[in-house]
């Protein structure tokens, strides 16, 4: 029996061209568990794998999408039966081993994890690697705790952003929103945002390499500039969590506010995350995440509009999540 799936190749050339073919089980790789995707998302890493460059991909021809949800169709392993509900995050699924952007997929059992009780996988993907990491990244705060001052989000309105802030005005936490789109202001106050902050207001080079102490705890999705700032502008002992790079990989900064604040810079790694942390983040999504806030972020798609979508997130012009039906 054929299905869909989207295959990316490579021409002679070294050209790239992603598009909607019908694949078999023989193709899938070897691994323990197929598994019925139901639900995909279209997140930075799954931009830069689409494209023209490749990005991260291991191998050609190959099938993106970092992360799926759905139902268990056969398994080698004890751990999982047919019809258990499933989601997958990172393990270089979708650059080294095809991924979620496939009506059916074949993975390691160790890179799953059961579905959390109070989710579906159509909400499990509309929160997706961006917004697993979201809470992996607060959980880090709460870990090294949260000063005083608002919890600033940068990025606010891409995916990390958007569950981040949603995250922490659930928790109680002031959540000042970063953003470079005035037109998202609507958007992230209805989030749970109390504050936002116009992206040029902190996207510049450090002048001095501290400024009053503002922020509480910080959710970072972009990196680069906007990072390097935002660390003189932290409360004494206030952590920022690191996630992204959407606004640069430099980090032009100095050892100023380790030095004389205690700053904290935690990275946070959401690909190699061992079982029991995955399990424990999802079920804090489950619990912490509000579903009305998450479906106000949800932009739906289909395979084909994956080439597009692509692009779009590499442009910083996607809006919260994009949930992709694998079977639309
Ligand atoms: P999105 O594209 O959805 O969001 C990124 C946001 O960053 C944009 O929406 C925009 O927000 C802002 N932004 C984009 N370009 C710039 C720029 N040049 N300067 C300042 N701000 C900019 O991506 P995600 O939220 O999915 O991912 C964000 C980052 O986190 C990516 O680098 C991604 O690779 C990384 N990531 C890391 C993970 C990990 O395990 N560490 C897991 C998941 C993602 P606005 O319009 O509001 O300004």
């Amino acid at each position: 029996m054929s299905f869909n799936a989207l295959m990316v190749n490579k021409n002679d050339e070294g050209k790239t061209k992603a598009e909607v073919t019908q694949i078999s089980e023989d193709d899938l790789p070897n691994a323990e568990v197929t598994v019925a995707v139901e639900y995909s998302t279209v997140n930075y890493k799954d931009g830069l794998c689409i494209g023209p460059g490749g990005g991260l991909v291991r191998n050609y021809p190959h099938i993106p999408g970092i992360d799926f949800a759905g139902t268990v169709e056969s398994s080698d392993d004890d751990r999982y039966k047919p019809g258990d509900k499933v989601v997958l995050t990172g393990w270089r699924v979708g650059e080294a081993h095809w991924g979620g952007y496939s009506q059916k997929a074949r993975v390691k059992a160790d890179w799953l994890v059961p579905l959390p009780e109070g989710l579906d996988t159509r909400q499990a993907m509309a929160v997706g690697t961006a917004g697993f990491t979201a809470m992996l990244a607060v959980m880090a705060l709460e870990d090294h705790g949260i000063k005083q001052g608002p919890v600033l989000v940068t990025g606010a309105a891409g995916g990390v952003g958007s569950v981040a802030t949603a995250i922490l005005a659930k928790l109680g936490y002031e959540v000042a929103a970063v953003t470079g789109r005035p037109e998202t202001e609507g958007y992230l106050k209805d989030l749970g945002a109390s504050r936002i902050v116009a992206r040029e207001e902190i996207n510049e080079t450090v002048k001095r390499p501290l400024e009053g102490e503002t922020w509480g705890g910080c959710v970072d999705a972009v990196g680069g500039a906007m990072l390097a700032r935002v660390l003189g502008q932290m409360e004494y002992g206030a952590s920022v969590a690191a996630v992204g790079l959407a606004g640069g990989a430099a980090l032009p900064a100095t050892v100023i506010p380790f030095l004389l604040r205690g700053v904290n810079l935690l990275g946070i790694d959401s690909v190699m995350q061992p079982y029991d942390n995955r399990l424990r983040a999802w079920e804090r999504v489950a619990k912490d995440l509000p579903m009305d806030k998450l479906e106000a972020m949800v932009q739906p798609a289909t395979l084909s509009d994956l080439p597009k979508l692509g692009a779009d997130i590499l442009n910083g012009q996607v809006k919260g999540r994009v949930v992709v039906d694998v079977n639309a």
